[in-house]
């Protein structure tokens, strides 16, 4: 029975089964391998040498139950049984019960270059018994010195670091500088994208479906240049016109800034189609307005051809905002523009007391020096390419695989139950991110409708730990 034949047949039959499409290829792929596996045992994790001391705090039951009293009741957790993580080591975590999972996302919430890396921790205890105190009142060559090596590593004249808490404040502090500098308040940013969560940024983010845009004054929200969902396909420069339609009818024809990540990440690691970001600069410099690259989750290497995301489009941004992986879990962030632009805070009085500590930053100078030490970058190239390439091959035995997408470690899979209608899968996505955990794996999802998982291990994965993650979603779906 050809592959075509099977998957006509499949899709005929009952509702129930249908749901859930996971029949073999319709089409031949090169990667012959992964398409004949099928997986009759479940993978193994590979070997690691550690064994954390036994816990004795809390269970996750009891942790769950306070966190309902007294926490949030915004936020949420993954897992239908929620993980107690409790211990960290490179790209793996532990649970109260010792046992360990393999870090596939913990590299964009926290981790860079892995959990608890002994030289970050060192450099952390060693400044903090030395000294802890506000950035700005006296001098501390710890802040500097970061200072100097994160303008290092930008290119043409962005050499002047202002440093925040996190990306939210990065991203405000941006928009701000922005608004001072053209004397303008009108901000483009990118549908589907996602900026921060206080008000300003909460404007610019533009997902309504998940709830994290708040309506601002001035904000306006261009069509997403999404080569799989779009309409234009990777059709750049035709998705940029709607850039300058804002400007042209939407603005008084000039604006503050335009602000984009180059792979959206929360919006389920979209990669903007190609030209896209070239011509959606030319118009808003046209506009004399500032153009800002969102660079939190896709800088300091993680996309592995570059070590900023922007890079791949040939582009230079006016600013660039940074967070996460900056501090491998440290709470920092940082704005860096050039000298010219930065000129226009002289004029307001930019205080931040804690926002580039000289703890923070101690952290921050040994993550570039271990993402240099490691040559993670190459590391997060090579590792990263070989797993998009098993990714694409599962696509080929998976119906349900609608995309495959990103660069280096930075990855997506979206799940879809008709690739022709591009159907989200949200209960699948659910069902294998919950599979994949018992089988000891964890990945994030994301999306506008909350059916693509996201793949953004530590820049320290291995090609074992690559191929264990795609054995383990081989397998689940295999047995759907
Ligand atoms: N920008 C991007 C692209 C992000 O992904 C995030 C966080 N998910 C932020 C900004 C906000 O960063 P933070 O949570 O540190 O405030």
């Amino acid at each position: 029975m050809t592959g075509s034949l099977l998957a006509r047949l499949l899709r005929r039959s009952s509702p129930q089964q249908s749901r859930f499409i996971c029949q073999r290829s319709i089409s031949q792929s090169a990667a012959e391998r992964t398409k004949e596996t099928v997986s009759v045992e479940p993978p193994v994790l590979p070997a690691f040498d550690y064994v954390p001391p036994p816990y004795s705090g809390p269970s996750g039951d009891e942790i769950l139950a306070k966190r309902k009293e007294y926490l949030s009741p915004s936020i949420m957790h993954f897992y239908k049984s929620p993980l107690n993580v409790v211990e960290g080591k490179r790209q793996y975590l532990f649970d109260e019960n010792g046992r360990r999972y393999l870090d596939g996302f913990g590299g964009i919430a926290t981790v860079g270059c892995g959990h608890c890396h002994p030289d970050v921790v060192e450099a952390i205890i060693e400044q903090t018994k030395k000294l802890q105190h506000s950035t700005v009142l006296y001098l501390n060559h710890a802040v500097a010195d970061f200072a100097e090596a994160l303008a290092s590593k930008l290119p043409g004249d962005l050499k002047v670091v202002f440093f925040t808490n996190s990306g939210t404040e990065a991203n405000e502090l941006a928009m701000m500088i922005a608004r001072l500098y053209t004397g303008c308040h009108d901000i483009i940013s990118v549908r589907n994208s996602y900026h921060g969560n206080a008000s300003g940024t909460m404007g610019a983010t533009a997902q309504s479906i998940w709830k994290f845009n708040v309506v601002q004054s001035g904000v306006h929200h261009a069509v997403n240049p999404d080569p799989y969902r779009g309409l234009f396909g990777s059709d750049g420069p035709k998705y940029a016109k709607d850039v300058q339609d804002i400007i042209n009818f939407g603005t008084s024809g000039n604006v503050a800034a335009f602000i984009s990540e180059a792979i959206q990440g929360v919006g389920g690691i979209v990669e903007l189609a190609p030209g896209y970001l070239s011509a959606a600069y030319d118009s808003v410099r046209k506009a004399g307005g500032l153009c800002i690259a969102d660079e939190v989750q896709s800088g300091f290497a993680r996309t592995g051809s570059n070590f900023w995301g922007f890079e791949a489009h040939g582009v230079q941004p006016d600013i660039v905002t940074m967070a996460k992986g900056i501090g491998n879990g440290i709470p920092l962030g940082a704005v860096v523009t050039t000298p010219e632009i930065a000129k226009v805070l002289t004029r307001r009085s930019y205080f931040n007391t804690f926002g580039g500590n000289p703890v923070c930053t101690a952290a921050g100078l040994a993550v570039l020096k271990v993402i240099e030490k490691e040559k993670l970058q190459e590391n997060a190239f090579v590792v990263g390419s070989h797993l998009k390439e098993r990714l694409k091959a599962l696509k080929d035995k998976y119906e349900v695989i609608g995309d495959v997408r990103g660069q280096g470690f930075m990855l997506g899979v979206e799940l879809v139950t008709d690739r022709e209608l591009k159907t989200p899968a949200k209960e699948e996505t659910l069902h294998v991110m919950d599979q994949m955990k018992d089988l000891g794996v964890l990945i994030g999802k994301g999306g506008y409708y909350g059916n693509v998982f996201r793949i953004t291990p530590p820049l320290c994965f291995t090609k074992e730990d690559a191929d264990f993650l795609v054995d383990a979603m081989d397998y689940t779906l295999s047995r759907m």
